[in-house]
């Protein structure tokens, strides 16, 4: 393409380039920081989030926010996403992901200013990343007291919930991970099996782990037991029904003793199916859908309990847990197919019949979430996701880091030593991100009304003066001293840590590569700050 044709190929859209690009795109990423800032550390703020039909959502959680958030501007979804991806890797650390993007942004305007070009800033922050994660290593330490992982999974819901409720959730979150230690599956097992259940009574302190997968459902006939030990269980995935006749069909039925016979084949039929599954030796069916009225009796007589109308994810989980094998057509169950449970049982709670059957092939279970309105049993669900997803990873990779902006303190102090033995600009971008990485202690003192000037100086002096266990003095946000944070009990995992500095450098990388912003004319979405970038 000429030059000629390139403008009339661009007709239709507004365009922003080079430095005005970067200005614009970094203005995106600081905005969207800003919303999340307040929330980060023990005492962050909480966001109401409205949505466009009035329904309310209070929130703790960084990720959250921005999803929930409808923000059209190209880099803020960028963001957006490296924050997703944090959540989707290590369940915490979003808020951290996104204040480091945004001050990795902002410091590099600050050298692009300077006339630095960015892939010489884009080389300079990788290679602080490297060295960052060899320093992060190098001063994290294994865990291995419950104590420790207990301190772990409380750190991570601190600020989120109060005390009393923090302890039920951390322990239900290690105990419910130290099930699934050696169980085979990927990075989601832990979402995958362990089922949450909102239940309308009491309060969050009444929220509960129930080993076995609990359904909000009674049996079919009420006359099969409501307990069992020890049996055989078995899925139909789909109905258990026979052919209706239409009653409004065309087909006109003038013998009576026709409709009869139509009727008595296909209970002939039921019975033949249920003969079939009694054969197997089974105790419990569950049906994905419903069950002719016609089938309740001969499964009755059988000594078949049945469950009808499940959930994809409740089949799933059942048979992950018994190995069941979920079989559309009942007539081909064979002995295979057929999974085994433990126990079954039904309990009442708040007038509605649940029904729990354990499994004895894998872990399985399901998380009571007890609170008096949906919104806190909402923001309990979702601080629980973080809790367990820190704890099963934990379980999987022990090592943890001080919390409290020390590992981050230290990363910067050591990155500015380390600057120095490079020769090239690139010193000056290792120098940015030392500096960028200071966000966390400074917001963390900020948000716990602890001027962040005065806080950081005083942390790194604090570090500093203690050569040998300087790196794990961090900043204790509710008593605003600085102190070993093992001591506290205030700890971050490594990979928490990790991803989080890896994601937000990889996010920067890709908006420093940008150098064109294309807006298309007729969706367009140019941001308020056009005005702010033209005074620039
Ligand atoms: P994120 O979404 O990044 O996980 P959080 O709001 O959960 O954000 O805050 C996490 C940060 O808060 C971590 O850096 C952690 O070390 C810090 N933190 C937690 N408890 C304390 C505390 N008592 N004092 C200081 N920092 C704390
Ligand atoms: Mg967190």
């Amino acid at each position: 393409m000429t030059e000629s044709e390139h403008d009339i190929a661009l007709e239709d859209t507004d365009r922003i380039q080079g430095h005005a690009a970067l200005v614009n795109n970094v203005k995106a990423a600081v905005a969207l920081a800003g919303a999340v800032r307040s929330t980060l550390g023990p005492l962050g703020l909480d966001k109401m989030l409205v949505e466009d039909g009035g329904d309310v959502l209070v929130t703790n959680d960084g990720v959250t926010v921005l999803e929930t958030a409808k923000v059209d501007h190209p880099t803020a979804r960028l963001l957006i996403s490296a924050s997703s991806l944090q959540d989707r890797s290590a369940r915490d650390g979003t808020t951290t992901t996104i204040l480091l993007t945004s001050e990795l942004l902002q410091n590099s305007l600050e050298l692009v200013r300077m006339g630095i070009h960015p892939s010489v800033i884009l080389n300079g922050y990788n290679i602080a990343l490297e060295e960052s994660l060899v320093e992060l290593k190098r001063i994290s330490k294994k865990s291995e007291l419950p104590e420790s992982e207990l301190a772990i999974v409380s750190t991570s819901l601190a600020g989120k919930v109060e005390l009393g409720a923090s302890k039920i959730l951390t322990s239900c979150a290690l105990e419910a991970a130290s099930v699934l230690v050696g169980e085979e599956g990927g990075n989601d097992l832990e979402r995958l099996r362990i089922k949450r259940l909102q239940v309308n009574n009491g309060g969050i302190k009444d929220s509960r782990l129930v080993h076995g997968l609990v359904l909000a459902k009674t049996r079919l006939d009420s006359s099969t037991p409501s307990f069992s030990k020890d049996g055989k269980i078995a899925i139909i995935d789909g109905e258990f029904e026979s052919k209706k006749i239409e009653l409004d069909a065309s087909i006109e039925i003038s013998d009576t003793g026709a409709l009869k016979s139509f009727h008595d084949r296909n209970i002939n039929k039921l019975q033949n199916v249920v003969e079939h599954i009694k054969s197997l030796g089974v105790n419990i069916l569950i049906v994905r859908d419903g069950v002719a009225e016609e089938a309740v009796t001969p499964l009755k007589n059988a000594g078949i309990i049945t469950y009808r109308r499940m959930e994809r994810t409740d089949i799933e989980l059942l048979s992950k847990i018994t190995g069941a094998k979920p079989i559309r057509n009942p007539l081909k169950i064979n002995d295979i197919d057929i999974g085994d449970y433990s126990k079954h049982s039904e309990e009442l709670i708040a007038g509605v019949k649940y029904t729990t059957i354990e499994g004895k092939k894998g872990g399985g279970m399901t998380f009571i979430i007890n609170g008096t309105t949906p919104e806190i049993r909402s923001e309990i669900k979702r601080v629980f996701d973080d809790a367990l997803g820190v704890a099963h990873r934990l379980k999987r990779e022990s090592w943890i880091l001080p919390g409290g902006g020390a590992s981050h303190t230290h990363l910067a102090r050591h990155l500015r030593m380390y600057a120095t033995s490079q020769s090239g600009r690139e010193q000056l971008a290792i120098e940015a991100y030392a500096a960028a990485l200071e966000i966390i202690p400074r917001v963390l003192a900020e948000n716990s009304g602890i001027d962040p000037i005065d806080a950081l100086l005083s942390l790194s002096a604090a570090q500093n003066n203690d050569p040998e266990n300087g790196s794990w003095i961090g900043l204790d946000a509710k008593t605003g001293q600085n102190i070993s944070m093992e001591i506290a009990g205030i700890l971050d995992p490594l990979f928490v840590a990790r991803h989080a500095l890896s994601g937000a450098t990889e996010a920067v990388n890709s908006v420093l590569r940008i150098d064109d912003v294309l807006w298309a004319k007729q969706d367009a979405q140019t941001p308020d700050w056009q005005n702010e970038i033209d005074e620039d």
